[in-house]
């Protein structure tokens, strides 16, 4: 026994057994097979593969009428130039900070009531406690990931 999937002249579709493929043949040319749905006995195979590659050609179609070459490339030049910003900030905060590691709250803080020797340091803090600092004015900023984190 063997499925077809079939379809009518009115692309009704259904699916039905035949005892093998040469059965098949024989009874839709003696139009013995129907349509369930019209009667209809102008009934042939599904084409699947030929559906597929119908749809395929749609979507690479909508695809490329969607994203022209010209706004990839716009987009990748923005993103090189950005990372490049971002690494040339983050470099020039490595070079040009002190690293006071998880105590950047109360060093940060000291800086800015004046008591500690007004310089830039760079450490680690909790989104918690930058929030804390940046509410209380002290300005902080977050360093930019390395390059390697971008990917
Ligand atoms: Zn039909």
């Amino acid at each position: 026994m063997i499925k077809y999937s079939l379809v009518c002249d009115k692309d009704h579709a259904f699916e039905s057994w035949f005892p093998d493929s040469e059965s098949f043949d024989q009874l839709a040319r003696r139009g013995l097979v129907a349509c369930p749905e019209c009667d209809s006995t102008r009934v042939g195979k599904a084409l699947m593969a030929p559906a597929v590659v119908g749809g395929r050609k749609k979507v690479e179609a909508a695809v490329a009428a969607e994203s022209p070459p010209a706004n990839v490339a716009l987009v990748d030049e923005r993103q090189r130039r950005l990372r490049e910003l971002a690494k040339e900030l983050r470099q020039e905060i490595m070079t040009k900070t002190d690293d006071v590691g998880r105590r950047f709250p109360e060093e940060a803080r000291a800086i800015h009531a004046g008591e500690a020797p007004l310089r830039s340091i760079r450490g680690q803090a909790t989104p918690d406690e930058a929030r804390a600092l940046l509410e209380e004015g002290v300005g902080v900023l977050p360093i930019p990931p390395a390059p390697d984190d971008f990917n």
